[in-house]
């Protein structure tokens, strides 16, 4: 009897076409909007961070705002290569940080250039507009930016719930603090964009059937201790084995996972069995499982479940 996942079966899709590329000159045009999306988180980030900015948590937010961008866009495009992905939420967190910068440059160069008119053009408004105008010519948003700065560095950022670089109150780090602080910024912004992209890269994919995998299920949880017995099992391929642990004493922090994603086409899966201990995982066994092997898992976790 010829199974339901041979590859005469209509169910199985057949593999003629060559795999998809992890990443195409198509897909990476298709990502480019990312740029303009971090450029507008830095925005909000600059409106936001006048009234409140937190240190550390706010541009963490920012870059996985960011980095939700660019998955999105890489899971719609299959694109599936770390160093692409990478790069680009690199650049984008770098974005999304001077966007940032330039929103407070501007609006410190708005307020700059009325209180000097007021104050040196008395209180005609015609001699004002044309102080303004002066002003504004020399000081273009571009020449106004390293200034804004330098002035800032000197100043300091101020550490304290209300925020802004204008505020008084709370200590304030000057200088190379301040230069520090900008720098940790910025690669908080770009490491929490880039992490998201990472693990999109990696999701489990199904090149014959050029589709991601469906959903994680877990096959059973067993006690962080089983670890090694699971791995071992799961790579003697003794699915029914596996099925038969039983483990008590898991918890959600501390235990060990055995984890199933498979391809909604043609159901070829992956496994994995990963322990976590106090918060971290590590991954001990992972590997391809046939669409008969898929089935039998989910027997397995269909008995674990009861
Ligand atoms: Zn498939």
């Amino acid at each position: 009897m010829n199974s339901p996942f041979s590859s005469s079966s209509p169910l199985s899709t057949p593999s003629t076409r060559p795999p998809r590329p992890a990443i195409t000159p198509g897909a990476l045009l298709a990502l480019l909007p990312v740029f303009p999306a971090a450029i507008f988180i830095g925005a909000i980030y600059h409106f936001i961070g006048q009234y409140l900015d937190l240190i550390a948590i706010f541009p963490i937010i920012a870059g996985v705002c960011v980095g939700a961008v660019l998955t999105t866009l890489a899971k719609k495009q299959k694109v599936r290569s770390k160093p692409a992905l990478a790069t680009i939420a690199i650049l984008a967190g770098a974005l999304c940080f001077c966007s940032r910068w330039v929103g407070d440059s501007l609006q410190t160069r708005e307020e700059f250039i009325n209180s000097y008119s007021t104050k040196f053009a008395g209180s005609s408004a015609a001699s004002q507009a044309r102080a303004q105008a002066a002003l504004r010519s020399y000081y273009t948003p571009l020449r106004f930016l390293p200034i804004y700065l330098r002035v800032a560095a000197k100043e300091g950022a101020t550490i304290s719930s209300t925020g802004s670089s204008s505020s008084s109150r709370g200590s304030s780090i000057t200088g190379l603090g301040f230069w520090g602080l900008a720098l940790l910024d910025c690669v908080l912004m770009c490491g929490a964009a880039t992490s998201l992209a990472w693990k999109q890269a990696g999701e489990p994919f199904c090149a014959a059937c050029d589709s991601w995998h469906g959903v994680e299920l877990t096959v059973s949880r067993l006690h962080p201790s089983q670890g090694e017995e699971a791995a071992k099992l799961a790579q003697g391929r003794d699915f029914a084995g596996l099925g038969g642990l039983r483990g008590t004493g898991a918890t959600e922090t501390s235990n060990c996972d055995v984890l199933l994603t498979k391809c909604p086409g043609c159901s070829a899966g992956q496994l994995s069995v990963k322990r976590k201990l106090n918060n971290s995982i590590k991954t001990l066994w992972n590997g391809q499982v046939s669409p008969a092997e898929t089935a039998k898992l989910q027997e397995v976790r269909a008995q674990w479940l009861q």
